[in-house]
């Protein structure tokens, strides 16, 4: 999102950086810090793929098991043009302490690999999903190690994953992989769970804050999965007028709000919301500057730096992507009465639709949509009021709060299992 030539935080020694203050605070065991530190365990693969132009192409992929200590590891695969293996061991430390904010029985992994899935076919993209499954199936099972889908990753690129994976074993494994379509054992309500889980916790952050979000405006840096649904469901949920949006080629605002289902619309026809009538452009920085109630972040990592965090408007952040703020901005935004509610609880809600996925496919008896969504509310709404309470509780800002919680509940069981 910003320029791809600033050189960007390393996202793993952040991720290491926010253990380590955390681990001063609650004063963990230090072998037990030192233990967490790091991931379990890595697989770098090589793959080759055949292009629809008859040549070979070689790609690099990454899984990362970070932590099993709670139950098998879970989180998604990226597909990126810029990953790297910092990035996945960052994302696959922030799954383990997601899963255990949420305490749902998972371990956390991450897995990437360096591709530009928009300059391929979705031949090719079949072909990459299933060499990477070739490569890395060996460590992935429903008892083991189960993916999802990240950035840009879909419900269909799960569907080829698990099929390869399914022929190895040679018997059908749907709940080796989640956030599957409906008709291969995907759940119901998973397609919009990680942003209804932000929007039910920015709902809860109201009640503790005691204001009244209903008319209040949002502006939404990245508009994938999360950040589209942000826009239906903050306004659908909570009545919040989206007045910004933004996608990796540039941004739209209208001060009146810009109507969902005319800017999907717009999206799909010309490829991205640049354009959309009526709307002044803004850039990818520019939104995040925006004065307006509540910031959404559901682009990349290290978006919001010392460099622009003095500048932000929003009284509320709610951090749809994973690792948008660096430690510096998160000391000035708290400083300045920002409330944030963290990556790993904010976006939450989609691990926690995945879990209830990989039950259902356990017993393969499927629950309907309000059955989802209930139970999720019911999850997100503990897990926020106990990060708000050990927060207030230590004085400590929001993600403080969440990794005391998260950590707390991991060394735990690396403690109960005689790990340390
Ligand atoms: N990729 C999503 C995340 O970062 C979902 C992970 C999952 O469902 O396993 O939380």
């Amino acid at each position: 999102m910003s320029d791809p030539k600033q050189v960007r935080p390393n996202p793993f020694e952040i991720a290491q950086r926010q253990l380590d203050d955390a681990a001063a605070i609650m004063k963990l065991d230090p072998a037990i810090h030192e233990f967490l530190r790091w991931p379990l365990r890595e697989l770098h693969v090589t793959l080759p793929v055949k292009m629809d132009d008859g040549t070979t192409k070689i790609f690099h992929g990454f899984r990362i098991q970070y932590n099993d200590a709670r139950g098998p590891t879970k989180g998604g695969i990226r597909f990126h043009i810029a990953e790297t293996v910092d990035t996945v061991r960052a994302l696959a430390a922030w799954m383990t302490w997601k899963c255990a904010v949420m305490d749902i029985p998972l371990g956390g992994a991450k897995g990437g690999i360096i591709c530009n899935p928009k300059a391929m076919s979705p031949a090719e993209l079949e072909k990459l999903s299933r060499a990477y499954i070739r490569q890395v199936g060996r460590m992935l099972g429903l008892e083991k190690d189960v993916p999802a889908p990240d950035v840009y990753t879909t419900p269909q690129i799960m569907a080829w994953m698990m099929d390869e994976y399914s022929m190895m074993q040679g018997y059908n494994e749907f709940g080796m992989i989640t956030g599957k379509p409906l008709a291969l054992g995907g759940s119901q309500g998973r397609g919009d769970a990680t942003a209804r889980g932000g929007v039910y916790c920015l709902r809860e952050a109201q009640n503790v804050l005691g204001i009244n979000l209903k008319g209040g405006t949002q502006a939404i840096q990245g508009y994938g999965n999360a950040g589209t649904y942000a826009h239906k469901l903050g306004g659908e949920i909570l009545g919040l007028k989206t007045v910004a949006v933004s996608d990796s080629k540039g941004g739209i605002y209208n001060p009146d709000g810009l109507d969902y289902e005319k800017v999907m619309e717009h999206k799909k026809k010309t490829g991205s919301v640049v354009g959309f009538p009526g709307a002044k452009p803004v850039s990818n920085k520019e939104i995040l500057e925006l004065d307006v109630t509540v910031l959404v972040p559901a682009a990349l990592d290290g978006e919001i730096t010392a460099e622009n965090a003095p500048r932000i408007k929003a009284k509320l952040i709610a951090e749809l992507a994973n690792g948008p703020t660096t430690p510096e901005a998160d000391a000035i935004l708290h400083k300045n009465g920002c409330y944030i509610i963290p990556d790993f609880l904010c976006n939450a809600g989609g691990v926690t639709v995945s879990y209830f996925e990989m039950v259902q496919n356990a017993y393969d008896y499927y629950w309907d949509e309000e059955r989802v969504q209930r139970r999720l509310d019911k999850k997100m709404t503990i897990a926020f009021h106990s990060v708000h309470e050990t927060a207030r509780q230590y004085k400590i800002n929001n993600r403080m709060g969440a990794y005391i919680v998260a950590v707390s509940r991991v060394a735990e069981a690396v403690r109960l299992r005689g790990w340390a």
